[in-house]
């Protein structure tokens, strides 16, 4: 229970096989929506909206409940198998491969969200097919700053839906290199503008175990990332990363964020990340306490001095 916030996230709710120099997992809980969760749960109220198939067990979705997110709209579809991703990294675990990518249930997927879920201040169009990030955004006529995700498959087989998306949000939270191919420039600070010219006024470029840059009207800022001695699985360090930024914002009702605040929130949504990675999928993620969080949220300040008012 966090009070009268609450966030809505869409995005792909999943099984994940991945491979990686530590180790390899079959069929994980995973997924856009679910990573986002699973780390805007420590924040706010968040309800997730996503079709599963019948392959999809409860004690997958008592995960997500157990954390205290509102599974109401997750959809069953009788018959239907759940979204699947495989992929690898290599030993720089910047370099992700997508081996398979199974749209399952997602393939036509109608959301119907309720009331609470249109009513949220806060929505994440979480990486999956802009036409669908799209429908959900149409629905919530609730929404007081809205932010959406995406990945390179969408730039390459969706681009003007996507861009028709990024149109309908205030943030987009992107990698770096998927915001130059998107804009087609090179440099990270042009580029940033140019996604700012289709109508976001925040842009948060990811730059995996670089950290995090800010864009906002007329400023920059950058944050490194909390490094690790033991990195096992980045898969959802992005989604991560948004739910710590995004929930940390909605939890203090910061809905037109100032620089402060979203300095702060950059901060939070690096240090789930950080966590996130430790080890494979969600495992790290499920047994953490909000008091580690404190603690490494503190710690990445006084490395950092990134706000040095405090
Ligand atoms: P990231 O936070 O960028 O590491 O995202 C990892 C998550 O994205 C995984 O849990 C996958 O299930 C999910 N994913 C991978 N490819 C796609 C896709 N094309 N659409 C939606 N979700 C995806």
């Amino acid at each position: 229970m966090h009070g009268l916030m609450s966030l809505t996230a869409v995005g792909s709710i999943a099984f994940d096989s991945v491979r990686t120099p530590f180790g390899e997992r079959e069929r994980m809980l995973g997924g856009s929506a679910v990573h986002f969760a699973l780390a805007a749960s420590f924040f706010t109220d968040v309800h997730v909206v996503g079709p599963v198939g019948d392959d999809f067990g409860e004690d997958q979705v008592e995960v997500l409940a157990s954390r205290g997110v509102d599974v109401g709209d997750i959809e069953r579809v009788a018959g239907g198998r759940t979204f699947l991703w495989r992929g690898h990294y290599e030993a720089d675990l910047n370099v992700a491969h997508t081996d398979d990518t199974q749209l399952g249930v997602f393939a036509d997927f109608e959301p119907k969200l309720s009331e609470p879920s249109r009513n949220a201040e806060v929505l994440f169009l979480g990486n999956i097919q802009p036409d669908l990030q799209r429908r959900v955004r149409s629905q919530c006529e609730g929404t007081r700053l809205a932010a959406l995700d995406s990945m390179n498959l969408w730039i390459e087989t969706t681009r003007e839906a996507l861009v028709a998306a990024i149109a309908e949000v205030d943030c987009v939270i992107l990698n770096d290199a998927e915001i130059r191919m998107l804009t087609e420039e090179p440099n990270l600070a042009r580029a940033a503008r140019t996604l700012m010219d289709l109508g976001p006024r925040i842009v948060v470029a990811k730059r995996g175990e670089y950290g995090a840059a800010l864009f906002t009207g007329d400023t920059i800022f950058a944050l490194p990332g909390f490094l690790l001695e033991d990195v096992r699985d980045p898969t959802g360090a992005g989604d991560s990363f948004a739910g710590g930024f995004l929930g940390y914002l909605d939890g203090c009702g910061a809905f037109e964020p100032d620089e402060v605040t979203l300095h702060r929130a950059i901060a939070y949504g690096t240090v789930l990340a950080s966590f996130n990675v430790e080890e494979f999928g969600t495992e790290r993620i499920q047994r953490l306490d909000a008091e580690e969080v404190t603690q490494r949220y503190a710690e990445l300040r006084s490395l950092t001095h990134f706000d040095a008012s405090q």
